[in-house]
C-alpha cells in the first residue's frame, strides 16, 4: 500500500496520507518522529517556519518565542519571507551532507523545511534560468556563524554544480583558498576560536552551464592592530602559530625561528598560545597544501615565510636609549634575520627604525627617535608588512582564481554569485575607531537592504497587479549621510583633522565634530547633552544613535589609527627590499607622489561604496546569523544577547516592511494543488484555469475580501489566522 507523503509550508510536518486513516509524521532533532498530534500542537512545539506567519507579528517576545522553541528542537533555521535566519547551534547537526543536498536541489523554497541549502539553491537557479546575478549577504555578529554558512554554500556549489569542460581546477582553488585566507586573516578571539577579522566578498563565476569557473575576492579592514597587540585571552593570527608548531624543523631553521611560542613578544601578550579548538599542526598541513593548490611556487611559500617570520624577529626588536636619550637598537640577532629575510641592508633599517626622515625645504633630516617613537616606529612596520602581505596574497589567489578561459565564448556569458561575509554591528564596552567603522558599514548594508527589499516588494505587487500600499519604515540614510557626507560627515572632519599633524588632536576632532554638526537627531556629545543624559557620556566620547542602538565611541587613537603613519625611511627602506613580496607590496611611486595617500577611514568608505554598487547590481539573497550563548555552547539559549541580535540585525524591521501587505503568498497552482480537496468544485481535479479553481476554492472556504488579493499569478493572503484555518481545515 503507498503512502503519499507531503510537507506542509508551516511547520516541518510531513503528512502522510494514508488510504483510511490520516497520519503524520513531524521531524524532531531525534529524526523522524511519527505522531498523531495535530497540526495546531505540531505548530506550539516546533513554531512556525517563517516569522510572517506569526499571528502578533510586532511582538517582539512572540518572535524570539518563535526561534526558542525551533531552537529547542535544532531547528536552527527559519525564514523571513525569502530572508533565512540562522541560530548557531554550536554541535554537528548532521545536515550538510550531500544527501541533504539533494534533498534541496532543484525544489520548491516552501516544499522543504527551511535550510541554508534551500537558500544556496534558490540563488543558483535564479542564476541559471534568469542569467541574473546574485548576491547572497551573511550578517551577523561574531561567532554567529557567517563563515561557516559562506563554506557550506561553497561547498554546496563545488559538490552539486556540474564541473566545467576546461580548467577544473578552479573548484579546488575556490575552496582552497579558504584555509589560507583564514591562516592570514582569522584569529582565535574571547568571541571566536576562529573569528575572521577581514570582512570578504567572494565572487563565484559560472559559465553558461552552470559551472564554476572563476572566481575574484575582494577583502575589507583586516584589523592589523593585531599583529602587534592582543587582548587577554586572544591570539594573534592563526598563521604564526601554525608555522611554529607545523613548520619543518629546517624551515624554521633557515628562518631563525624557534617552536615555542613564548619567545615571541607579538605572541604571548594573550596568554593564550594554545587553544583546545585548534590544532595548529594539523592545520598548517592544510594550508601548505592549499598554498601549492592556489598555484604558489616552492619560491613564493619561501617569500611569504619569509615575511612571516619577519613579522616575529621584528616584534622582538629591543631599543635601549643612549646618553642623549634616543633609541638605540640592542638585539642584533634579530635584526641580522630581518636583514636577511627582507632582503634590506642592516644599516638601513637600524637607521630607519631609531631615525625618523623629515623632508624641510627640499633638505633631508634625520631626527632620532626616543624609546617610545622607536616602538612605535617598530610597530608601525611590523603591521604595515603584515597588512600588505595580507593584500597581496587576496591579489595572488585572484589571479588563481581568475577564469583561465577568457577568449572562450563560455567566459562571454558567465554569471556571478557573489558571497558576502563581513562582521555585524558592534557594540563593546569600549568602542573605538574599529567599531565606528564596522558599524558605519553596517548602516550601509541595512540601507542597501531596506532599499531592495522595499523595491522588491514593490516590484512583486506591480507585477502581479495589486495596489502598492506604502510601508512605514525607519530609513537610515540620515545616519549614513552623518558619516559620510563631504565636508560636513564625521569622516570628513576626521580627514581635516588629520591633515593638521601638530596641532590636532584627538580632543580638537571632537570639538570640531561638535562645532559641525551640533544638533543632528542621531548625535550626540557630552557637551551637547542634556543633563539627565550628560552623566552617561564621558568628556573624550562622542554617541550614534544608529539604526540598531546607540553606540558611545571614545575618540582616543581616531587621528592616529586614521592617519596609519609609516615614517618614510621605513617606506623608502621596505622599497628597497629584495623579499619579491615586499617589493609588491612597498613601491616606490608611495615615496614620489606627492599627494598624501588616502585615510583609513577614507579608503573604506570608497570600498563601500564600491561593495554596494556590486551588491545593487545584483539579486539580494540574505542569511541573518545569531549566536545562542556567548559560552560557545550548544543548547543554551540565552534570551537577552538573542534580543540584542534579533535588534541589530533589523529583524524586527525586516519583518514589518515583508508583513506590511501580505503574510503569505503562493502561485495559484501550487496553491490549488494544495487544498482542492477542500472544496468539491476543485476535486478531484480543476479544468480550468488555476486561478478560477482558486476563486472558487477560496469563496467556498469564506475568505472575505479583506482577507485576500489576487494578482496575476499568486494569491495574497493578508493573516496567517486564515491560513491556518485552511491548513488545519485539512486535518479533518
Ligand atoms: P566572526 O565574525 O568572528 O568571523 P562568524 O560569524 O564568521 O564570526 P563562524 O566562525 O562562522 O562565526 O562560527 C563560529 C563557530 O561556531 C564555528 O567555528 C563553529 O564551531 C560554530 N558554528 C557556526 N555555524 C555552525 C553550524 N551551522 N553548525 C555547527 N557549528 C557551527
Ligand atoms: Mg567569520
Amino acid at each position: 500500500m503507498a503512502l503519499q507523503v507531503e510537507l506542509i509550508p508551516t511547520g516541518e510536518i510531513i503528512r502522510v496520507v494514508h488510504p483510511h486513516r490520516p497520519c503524520k509524521l513531524a521531524l524532531g532533532s531525534d529524526g523522524v518522529r511519527v505522531t498523531m498530534e495535530s497540526a495546531l500542537t505540531a505548530r506550539d512545539r516546533v513554531g512556525v517556519q517563517d516569522f510572517v506567519l506569526l499571528e502578533n507579528f510586532t511582538s517582539e517576545a512572540a518572535f524570539i518565542e518563535n526561534l526558542r522553541r525551533r531552537f529547542r528542537e535544532n531547528l536552527i533555521y527559519t525564514y523571513i519571507g525569502p530572508v533565512l535566519v540562522s541560530v548557531n547551534p554550536y554541535r554537528d547537526l548532521q545536515i550538510y551532507s550531500r544527501q541533504h543536498m539533494e534533498r534541496y536541489r532543484g525544489v520548491s523554497f516552501y516544499k522543504v523545511p527551511p535550510h541554508l541549502f534551500a537558500v544556496a539553491d534558490t540563488v543558483y537557479r535564479a542564476l541559471r534560468t534568469e542569467r541574473r546575478d546574485q548576491a547572497v549577504m551573511i550578517s551577523g555578529e561574531s561567532g554567529a556563524g557567517k563563515t561557516e554558512a559562506t563554506k557550506r554554500l561553497l561547498q554546496f556549489y563545488a559538490e552539486t554544480c556540474p564541473a566545467p569542460e576546461r580548467g577544473g581546477a578552479v573548484r579546488d582553488r575556490l575552496l582552497q583558498s579558504n584555509p589560507v585566507l583564514e591562516a592570514f586573516g582569522n584569529a582565535k578571539t574571547l568571541r571566536n576560536d576562529n573569528s575572521s577579522r577581514f570582512g570578504k566578498y567572494m565572487d563565484v563565476q559560472f559559465d553558461f552551464k552552470g559551472a564554476p569557473v572563476g572566481g575574484h575576492i575582494l577583502s575589507y579592514l583586516l584589523e592589523k592592530s593585531r599583529v602587534v597587540h592582543q587582548n587577554h585571552g586572544e591570539r594573534n593570527f592563526h598563521v604564526f602559530y601554525q608555522l611554529l608548531e607545523g613548520g619543518e624543523e629546517e624551515t624554521l631553521r633557515r628562518l631563525g625561528l624557534e617552536r615555542n611560542p613564548q619567545s615571541y613578544l607579538y605572541l604571548v601578550k594573550g596568554q593564550c598560545a594554545k587553544v583546545s579548538s585548534i590544532n595548529d599542526k594539523s592545520d598548517w598541513k592544510v594550508v601548505r597544501k592549499a598554498l601549492t593548490v592556489i598555484d604558489f611556487t616552492e619560491d613564493e611559500v619561501e617569500d611569504l615565510l619569509s615575511v612571516v617570520a619577519s613579522v616575529l624577529h621584528l616584534g622582538n626588536i629591543h631599543f635601549a636609549a643612549d646618553e642623549e636619550s634616543n633609541a638605540q637598537v640592542t638585539t642584533e640577532n634579530q635584526l641580522k634575520y630581518l636583514t636577511r629575510l627582507l632582503g634590506v641592508e642592516g644599516s638601513t633599517l637600524r637607521e630607519a627604525l631609531t631615525h625618523r626622515k623629515i623632508i624641510a625645504k627640499g633638505e633631508e633630516l634625520l631626527s632620532p627617535l626616543n624609546l617610545e617613537q622607536a616602538a612605535y616606529a617598530r610597530d608601525a612596520l611590523s603591521k604595515a608588512v603584515y597588512s600588505r602581505t595580507f593584500t597581496w596574497l587576496v591579489g595572488k589567489i585572484n589571479r588563481s582564481l581568475a577564469s583561465k578561459d577568457v577568449e572562450s565564448p563560455s567566459w562571454r556569458s558567465t554569471t556571478v554569485l557573489g558571497l558576502l561575509d563581513i562582521y555585524g554591528f558592534e557594540v563593546f564596552q569600549h568602542n573605538s575607531f574599529e567599531q565606528f567603522c564596522i558599524n558605519y558599514c553596517n548602516e550601509k548594508l541595512q540601507q542597501l537592504f531596506i532599499e531592495l527589499t522595499l523595491k522588491s516588494e514593490q516590484e512583486e505587487y506591480e507585477a502581479e497587479g495589486i495596489a502598492w500600499e506604502p510601508v512605514q519604515y525607519f530609513n537610515n540614510k540620515i545616519i549614513c549621510d552623518l558619516v559620510e557626507e563631504k565636508f560636513k560627515g564625521i569622516i570628513s572632519i576626521l580627514d581635516e583633522e588629520c591633515l593638521r599633524p601638530g596641532e590636532a588632536t584627538d580632543l580638537t576632532f571632537l570639538e570640531k565634530l561638535e562645532d559641525t554638526i551640533k544638533h543632528h537627531p542621531h548625535f550626540l556629545t557630552h557637551k551637547l547633552a542634556d543633563q539627565q543624559t550628560r552623566k552617561s557620556l564621558g568628556r573624550g566620547e562622542f554617541r550614534l544613535l544608529h539604526y540598531a542602538g546607540e553606540v558611545t565611541y571614545s575618540v582616543t587613537g581616531f587621528l592616529d589609527k586614521n592617519n596609519d603613519l609609516l615614517f618614510r625611511n621605513l617606506k623608502e627602506t621596505m622599497c628597497s627590499s629584495k623579499n619579491p613580496i615586499m617589493g609588491q607590496c612597498f613601491d616606490r611611486s608611495e615615496l614620489s607622489d606627492k599627494k598624501r595617500p588616502e585615510t583609513v577611514a577614507t579608503q573604506f568608505k570608497m570600498s563601500l561604496l564600491q561593495l554596494v554598487e556590486i551588491l545593487k547590481s545584483k539579486e539580494p539573497a540574505y542569511v541573518r546569523c545569531i549566536k545562542p550563548n556567548d559560552s560557545k555552547q550548544p543548547g543554551r539559549f540565552d534570551e537577552v544577547l538573542i534580543r540584542h541580535q534579533v535588534k541589530y540585525l533589523g529583524l524586527m524591521e525586516n519583518l514589518r516592511v515583508r508583513r506590511a501587505g501580505f503574510a503569505y503568498r503562493r502561485k495559484y497552482e501550487a496553491f490549488l494543488q494544495r487544498y482542492k480537496s477542500l472544496c468539491p468544485e476543485t476535486w478531484p481535479t480543476w479544468a480550468g484555469r488555476p486561478q478560477d479553481g482558486v476563486a472558487v476554492l477560496v469563496r467556498h472556504l469564506g475568505y472575505k475580501p479583506e482577507e485576500y488579493k489576487m494578482g496575476r499569478t499568486k494569491i495574497f493572503i493578508r493573516f496567517p489566522k486564515t491560513l491556518f484555518a485552511t491548513e488545519d481545515a485539512l486535518e479533518v
